[in-house]
């Protein structure tokens, strides 16, 4: 072969190679793209730094967290690109999940630690017990909706959270068996404190709550002092109602 074919074929074949690389390049760039999207991480930091730290929340456990579970896979799939959205969303039976910035700082104000045990009333989706459960030792978490209960159990066994237990029934009553807790979070609207969740709850130990009628409702936290309960005020919300299981409100 001439001198000048040989190497003629040498460029064509490093050209060939050239544009395999480039090709695999792209290629690779595509599906990391594809990937960002699918788990949305990018619209998780974007909600933590602009409705979360933005507005105060500086405990970085809760924040943590809040980057870490996958809250799309908790709303209705219809509602998935909205899920990191500054807004409640439905969750099917009539029922919603909670802005982000509200399970922040209902997460945050309950200081929680490690070794903590703690009860949540209104599972909903089951996302607000997620959040407790990268943060604490064990939560239990009581719903009164069956379809939702069932539903959230699933979800949460398939995303492997061996520390979160999701039972059906009336969170009203708490849940004895397995009290007193550390904390209690309650993310449904009664008119009036549960006095079992009172009973329930460890000296020293904090209950997040909304109280009231639908539109006058305010978040509270009380801390267990000397057995009396330090009542704190901290801003108006809107939860959907406590109801028993004939569907009654309290
Ligand atoms: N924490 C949920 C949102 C809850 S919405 C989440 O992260 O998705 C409030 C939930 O409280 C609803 O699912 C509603 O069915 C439930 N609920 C209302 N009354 C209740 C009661 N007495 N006991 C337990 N759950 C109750």
């Amino acid at each position: 072969m001439p001198k000048f074919h040989k190497v003629r074929t040498v460029i064509d074949n490093l050209w060939l190679c050239l544009n395999i690389v480039f090709v695999l390049f792209i290629m690779s760039e595509c599906n990391a793209q594809e990937m960002k999207k699918s788990d949305y991480s990018d619209q998780r930091e974007w909600m933590v730094r602009s409705q979360i730290q933005s507005r105060g929340i500086n405990d970085q456990n809760v924040l943590k967290a809040m980057r870490k579970v996958p809250r799309h896979l908790f709303v209705t799939e219809s509602y998935r690109d909205q899920a990191y959205g500054d807004y409640p969303l439905p969750i099917g039976a009539g029922q919603t999940i909670s802005q982000p910035y509200i399970v922040a700082i209902m997460t945050q104000v309950l200081d929680l630690d490690k070794t903590d045990k703690v009860l949540e009333i209104g599972t909903g989706s089951g996302y607000q017990a997620a959040v407790l459960a990268e943060i604490c030792d064990s939560v239990y978490s009581i719903e009164v909706i069956e379809s939702l209960g069932e539903k959230a159990k699933e979800l949460l066994d398939k995303m492997k959270y061996s520390n979160i237990k999701v039972k059906v029934g009336d969170g009203h009553q708490g849940w004895i068996e397995h009290a007193p807790f550390d904390a209690i979070i309650v993310t449904c609207a009664p008119t009036h404190i549960p006095q079992p969740l009172k009973d329930q709850l460890k000296e020293g130990g904090k209950i997040v709550i909304p109280v009231g009628e639908l539109y006058a409702q305010e978040l509270i936290v009380l801390t267990k002092e000397k057995g009396e309960m330090k009542r704190k005020y901290l801003i108006p919300v809107r939860f959907v109602p406590m109801k028993n299981s004939e569907g009654k409100k309290y």
